[in-house]
């Protein structure tokens, strides 16, 4: 059934398989941590243990798998714990490739911990393919992309990586939190893996931290993730599971609307003498502009802009507005403004005077008048 709808049908019904015992609509969520046991011993329902399995967590992961047309997911209790279960599931001594504008955490994870242990990693500019290719080792077993990337929004294109990926023998996983489905699906391009972080657009309501990876091929390489999350532990409860197939249910008119309002602050931003750049894919003179056309359904809502001055100023225009909320994170409903050189490790590259854009669902009339005041000299 899956196959032949459409993924906004899909979203709409999200969560809802009626309760075989009560005929709820909406299945509750299954808080319990445990399972009873048939008397001979087995578990007649497949469910033991809610570490192992829990129903809850796996409604959810089916419908991501097929959100993003691959064969299996598991889904864990933060976009970090699901890079982490990705990278421990590779073998010791591999080398790991990721673009030198990569969310920074990523980066920090590598450095802090894996380094230190089992893996190494280098860094390419990802919106150049050759770049890659002269950075690839023997030992690189995992290509990561990020497209749009944190914060720069570069983009990278994605048929063209996995023909690399495939000649180079790596796997390619593409962390597609900022464009998620509708807008981008890296399986149908070729990649071997999607990450997600729940925590953004998926959850959509910025009260839920998790995580999903979803995998082409339910392979060998799948099941060792399956273990890692099963044993190491790191899941996603089932209330957050349930809050996120409730989220999902509105995906694409969230980002439908989410991207249309990030259209016009784009091409206003664009135009604003208080402004020298803005990245945005959907801007014609993004360098990535016509990849993204190509790959993505739409632009995404999330925008970067630098200020005409320093980080003072841009800090200054952040004090400023009153619609936009100053935080990080991104993908909920409120739109934020976030100066990101300050979040970020004092090495970062960001440009001192860039300001983060996550594009809400306010009227667009307001979200204009508060960057239009709040850049007011
Ligand atoms: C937020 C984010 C993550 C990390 O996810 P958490 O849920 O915060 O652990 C990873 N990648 C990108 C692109 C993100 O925006």
């Amino acid at each position: 059934m899956y196959q032949s709808l459409h993924l906004e049908t899909l979203l709409a019904k999200a969560g809802c398989e009626p309760d075989l015992a009560t005929g709820a609509l909406v299945s509750p969520p299954y808080l319990s941590t445990t399972f009873e046991r048939a008397p001979d011993g087995s578990y007649p329902r497949g469910y033991l243990y809610s570490r192992h399995a829990n129903p809850t967590r796996h409604q959810l992961e089916t419908l991501l798998a097929h959100l993003e047309g691959g064969q299996a997911c598991a889904v864990f209790a933060s976009g970090m714990a699901a890079a982490t279960a990705l990278l421990q599931a590779l073998e010791v001594k591999s080398h790991v490739l990721i673009p030198k504008n990569v969310y920074y955490g990523v980066r920090n994870l590598l450095e802090k911990i894996f380094v230190k242990q089992v893996l190494s990693y280098t860094t390419a500019d990802f919106s150049d393919l050759e770049c890659v290719r002269a950075a690839v080792r023997p030992n690189t077993r995992l290509i990561w992309a990020e497209t749009p990337s944190n914060p720069l929004l570069q983009i990278t294109d994605l048929s063209a990586l996995a023909q690399l990926a495939r000649e180079v023998g790596a796997r390619l996983v593409v962390d597609s939190t900022w464009a998620p489905p509708p807008i981008q699906r890296p399986l149908e391009l070729g990649a071997d893996l999607v990450l997600h972080s729940l925590t953004k657009y998926l959850s959509g309501h910025s009260d839920v931290m998790g995580g999903a990876l979803i995998a082409q091929e339910a392979d060998a390489f799948f099941e060792r993730i399956r273990t890692i999350q099963q044993t190491a532990g790191a899941v996603l409860d089932p209330f957050s599971a349930w809050l996120t197939l409730r989220g999902l249910r509105t995906l694409a008119v969230r980002l439908r609307q989410q991207c249309a309002n990030a259209r016009v602050i784009a091409t206003f931003l664009a135009q604003h003498p208080g402004v020298i750049r803005v990245h945005y894919p959907g801007l014609p003179d993004h360098p990535g502009h016509e990849v993204a056309r190509r790959q993505m359904r739409d632009f995404g809502a999330m925008i970067s802009f630098e200020v005409a001055g320093d980080a003072t100023r841009a800090l200054k225009v952040a004090a400023r507005t009153r619609v936009f909320m100053r935080a990080t994170s991104l993908g909920g409903t409120e739109s934020l403004i976030e100066h990101r050189a300050s979040i970020e490790p004092p090495d970062t590259s960001t440009p001192p005077n860039l300001l983060r854009l996550s594009i809400g669902l306010e009227h667009i009339d307001d979200l204009l008048a508060d960057l239009s005041q709040a850049l007011e000299d």
